[in-house]
């Protein structure tokens, strides 16, 4: 399997898996247009599209795309049911694509319906976990959110995490205002920044990356906890995880 990102909008990237017959599946693929030439560019055959929610920069091109290939499968959870989901997925389903199976994972936080798509080692996790990040609570609780953190937090550690956005250098600083000087986490925003300096991808990351750099994978951390306790006190993970999600929003 390939895996290739195709950037669209400001800071999105639509993730295409593909075989070496050219098969392929589309991940969120919120403008048509640079799918289409990625398509002409490479002669895949789409097989299926995967939808994560219901946002337009991850479905706003897949009408135009149905129109051109009328028979394709496009699944996704209820939420886009009216933005051209024709396969409606939940918990725990299992699609067989391109010979592999994918598991639905219920990811409720950034939207209600939310989901994602899990096949080792690849994820799909749309606006669910970003790398250094979590997605902005738009519909859900921070407690939703902490629980399908969870969820995602249980993969394989050689998962990679194949999430929506280009948004690893500005969680990193975040990051490192509530943990100056931790180590794992200078050494990654170097990286970053580096790669950012060149405009290249900072994805996908490995689950095993993020528990060392993810602030909101780290609500168990005795750091995290310590530089938390400066400002205030709070005993549950799920409490320092919404308390974190708080400070992320006003940075
Ligand atoms: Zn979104």
């Amino acid at each position: 399997m390939n895996l290739i990102s195709i950037p669209a909008y400001q800071d999105n990237y639509i993730w295409v898996l593909s075989q070496n017959d050219g098969k392929c599946l589309i991940v969120d693929p919120g403008e048509a247009a640079p799918v289409l030439t990625a398509i002409a560019q490479f002669g895949w055959q789409p097989e299926a599209i995967l939808l994560t929610h219901h946002h337009n920069d991850h479905v706003g091109g897949v009408k135009e795309l149905l129109q051109k290939y009328p028979a394709l499968p496009v699944y996704g959870p209820q939420e886009t049911a009216n933005k051209g989901a024709n396969h409606v997925v939940n918990e725990g389903d299992k699609i067989k694509l391109l010979g592999y199976e994918f598991t639905v994972i219920a990811t409720p936080g950034h939207t209600l319906g939310h989901i994602c798509y899990f096949s080792h080692p690849y994820l799909f996790c749309g606006d669910t976990m970003f790398s250094g990040g979590c997605g902005r609570l738009f519909e859900g609780t921070a407690d939703q959110m902490y629980q399908s953190f969870s969820k995602l937090n249980a993969l394989p550690e050689d998962t990679l995490i194949c999430c929506a956005h280009e948004y690893t250098l500005s969680n990193l600083t975040f990051s490192l205002s509530i943990l100056p000087h931790d180590p794992d986490l200078n050494e990654y925003y170097r990286k970053v920044k580096e790669l950012r300096a060149k405009n290249h991808i900072t994805l996908p990351t490995t689950l095993a990356e993020e528990r060392k750099i993810n602030v909101f994978l780290r609500t168990q951390d005795i750091d995290i906890i310590k530089a938390i306790s400066k400002e205030t006190t709070l005993q549950q993970p799920e409490q320092r995880f919404a308390w974190l999600r708080a400070m992320k929003d006003k940075f």
